[in-house]
């Protein structure tokens, strides 16, 4: 997920910009109108987070061109307390959001999370986990925003996976969860094994860092961070 930062407070840039690349994205960024309207012409954002108050003019100005070149780029507005108006003006003009400063980065994360879910699955109930995004509603999984094609079982994985990330799943919960008490037990664990190991693969090839971790002699922890 690529960002473009438009804001001309070198401190809060740099801010966000650590913030969200921790959180998996992409930095971009410009401290100028005419800057910001260069790069937009020129390259593709998933999203541009747009300060209004540059020093060469007001970011308004560069939703219009936003939209032309690419409908689908998220635009969140970054205002201060007074302009209410302001505010208005660029959600009518086709801002996804906005955001007043000063704000808590949890609201900024948030923010950006929404809109991104609205962006490419129109509204549609999503998952999203660092490069991995789930279009419930259409089966749909995107890994990097490439698609990627999963047998039924690695989809069912994924998706508990998803539900549970950042927990250690026992290899019994995933097993109960995904076929109940219907298989003997001891040949569903070489079974499932197989097919998280295609999962894991299927994933690796598209994204940087490996989701599946195994917890040896316990089961699984689906998470993006480094496992001890
Ligand atoms: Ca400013």
């Amino acid at each position: 997920m690529k960002i473009l930062i438009v804001e001309d407070n070198r401190h809060l840039v740099q801010d966000m910009q650590e913030f969200l690349q921790e959180n998996g994205f992409l930095i971009e960024k410009a401290g100028f109108l005419e800057e910001a309207r260069q790069k937009i012409n020129l390259y593709k954002y998933d999203l541009i987070i747009l300060d209004l108050g540059l020093p060469d003019g007001n970011g308004l100005e560069l939703i219009p061109e936003i939209k032309r070149n690419d409908p689908s780029a998220g635009i969140i507005i970054l205002t201060a307390k007074d302009t209410v108006s302001e505010k208005v003006k660029g959600l009518e003009m086709g801002a996804d959001d906005y955001i007043t400063k000063p704000f808590h980065k949890a609201e900024l994360n948030a923010r950006i999370n929404s809109t991104l879910r609205r962006g490419k699955f129109d509204g549609n109930s999503a998952l999203e986990y660092g490069h991995i995004k789930i279009n419930t509603s259409a089966r749909q999984v995107l890994v990097n925003n490439t698609p990627l094609n999963l047998t039924k079982i690695e989809y069912d994985l994924l998706l508990y996976f998803m539900y549970n990330k950042n927990r250690m799943l026992t290899k019994e919960s995933i097993v109960e969860h995904l076929w109940g008490d219907r298989i003997d037990e001891s040949d569903s664990f070489n079974f499932i094994y197989n097919h998280i190991k295609n999962l894991r693969k299927k994933i690796q090839k598209l994204a940087p860092v490996n989701y599946i971790h195994s917890m040896y002699g316990i089961g699984y922890k689906f998470s993006d961070k480094e496992q001890d």
